[in-house]
């Protein structure tokens, strides 16, 4: 199978979105809307768990939404006025059913159903530890690691046995959890992860990003905040912070790739913010050029910033197909290299013998930036320099991103110039961190605490990163993880 998405296989993937909706008749259908606007969050798997009352009722699936979900009789599989769901990206090897979530688990206090978007940095070694007490799990997801830590909890009520579970744990997770009961939806105490609550009638939802709430029709009413616990029972809505308090630091590459611009994230419009990092970038890094080219699509709001700040004209360089499916089986080994062009083409009447700007969010290995650069260079561009919205990325992240190791990272291993002659580009230039920072609204000072998880790009992690430092768990991890697929 090839891949026609060659310009999105370069990138730092967001692995989750959840969806929750309590006291709504439609609460399923309201869930795989809410889960269609997230699936640029998780494009691999996606599951949607209901309760009438009595029972949970889980569809769970590997693929997109709209291919598990389009059908009434498996909206008519999941009744009842709550309902949760989640999108799944998860890399290679793990792509297994058992772990498409939500999570279901049946307790002698009564069963619960949890969607997690995030990741627990010190999941392997409560894993170790839970494993030697009993317990046995059955997929390779940390989430899992929740659910065995709220079973073993000595707490008597699902509610505290969950803070107690949360509170052993490091790392990034919003979640929402089904009981009973109810339901609860909660950010970790750093706020890395985005989580927001929105109404709908008599209805409260929750999602990873206001889109869902505005394809629901439902109003964004606020962020959960970080650390914050937000408990619905009936028309009854509780707000608990039962962990000590931390300066949050939710992750800053939400308003850079992950989230989708048409979202409202920390009270900054998503698209606002990458129109001023593209500002930003062309003030700190100005080139002479005809054009302005974004890489499409995520490229796009950054570079219109960049050409309004330059006055360089703003053209679209680079087509893209609209029906072209995620996957296409390759017709035959002779015209493999042909792919890339299925989804992306250079606007060549425009290009020929132009000074090209290319706009793009992000560097990753470099492999994507290098097609472009040789996309526009056929296509006639007498030059080509290349501006990137964020930082170099220099560190992966363990807070339920997918990044390559270290070492295949294009920033890890080359200087500016080397990254250049790369990517076969006149010129490059990445937004300095102060910039990113200003585009938030922030003078970004080095001698305080960041107000945002920047990792990736500074390698300054938020938690400790307990089990990537212990490198028995981390091999440990990698036989499990062989073993369970
Ligand atoms: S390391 Fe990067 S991608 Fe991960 S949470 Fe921090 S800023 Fe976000």
């Amino acid at each position: 199978m090839l891949t026609t998405h060659p310009f999105d296989d370069d990138k730092l993937r967001e692995e989750c979105g959840i969806f929750g909706v309590s006291g709504s008749d439609s609460a399923a259908a309201l869930a795989a809307l809410g889960l269609h606007a997230l699936q640029h969050r998780g494009q691999e798997a996606a599951g949607i768990t209901s309760f009438d009352g009595h029972l949970f009722h889980t569809h769970r699936a590997m693929g997109h939404v709209a291919g598990n979900f389009d059908r009434d009789e498996v909206i008519r599989s999941l009744p009842g006025t709550v309902a949760a769901g989640h999108v799944r990206y998860s890399t290679t090897g793990e792509t297994a059913l058992r772990n498409v979530q939500p999570l279901y688990a049946d307790l002698a206090t009564g069963g619960f159903a949890i969607a997690h978007n995030g990741n627990i940095s010190n999941a392997m070694k409560l894993r170790r530890e839970l494993v030697r007490r009993g317990s046995i799990f059955q997929s390779t997801s940390d989430t899992e690691t929740i659910i065995h830590l709220v079973a073993t909890s000595n707490y008597r009520t699902l509610l505290d046995r969950f803070i107690d579970a949360l509170k052993q744990i490091e790392g990034a997770y919003s979640l929402i959890v089904m009981t009973p009961e109810g339901m609860i939806a909660c950010r970790d105490p750093l706020g890395i992860r985005p989580l927001v609550m929105g109404r709908l009638d008599d209805a409260v939802i929750f999602a990873s990003e206001t889109v869902a709430l505005d394809v629901c029709g439902a109003t964004f009413e606020r962020a959960v905040e970080p650390g914050e616990m937000v408990i619905v029972q009936g028309s009854e809505i509780r707000s608990i912070k039962p962990f000590a308090p931390v300066s949050p630091r939710p992750c800053i590459f939400e308003w850079v790739y992950f989230s989708r611009p048409d979202s409202i994230a920390g009270d900054h419009s998503v698209y606002s913010v990458r129109k001023e990092i593209g500002a930003q970038l062309a003030i700190e890094a100005p080139v002479e050029a005809d054009l302005v080219i974004p890489v499409p699509d995520s490229g796009v709001p950054a570079a219109i910033g960049y050409a309004q700040q330059s006055g360089i004209p703003f053209e679209l360089g680079i087509i893209r197909s609209h029906y072209v499916g995620r996957t296409f089986i390759q017709p035959g080994d002779k015209v493999r290299h042909l792919g890339v062009k299925l989804k992306h083409n250079a606007n060549r009447a425009l290009i020929a013998g132009k000074r090209v700007v290319l706009i793009d969010d992000s560097i990753v290995r470099g492999t994507t930036s290098l097609k472009i650069v040789q996309m526009m260079r056929d296509a006639g561009a007498a030059e080509v320099h290349m501006r990137i919205a964020s930082p170099p990325t220099r560190h992966s992240c363990f807070y339920g991103v997918d990044t390559p190791e270290r070492a295949k990272l294009l920033a890890a291993k080359l200087d500016l110039g080397g990254m250049t002659d790369f990517i076969h580009a006149d010129s490059l230039a990445f937004v300095s961190i102060d910039g990113l920072y200003k585009a938030l609204g922030e003078a970004r000072r080095a001698d305080i605490r960041p107000s945002y998880c920047d990792a990736c790009f500074t390698g300054d992690y938020p938690t400790t990163l307990t089990d990537q430092d212990d490198t028995s768990v981390v091999d440990q991890f990698a036989l499990l993880a062989e073993r369970v697929n």
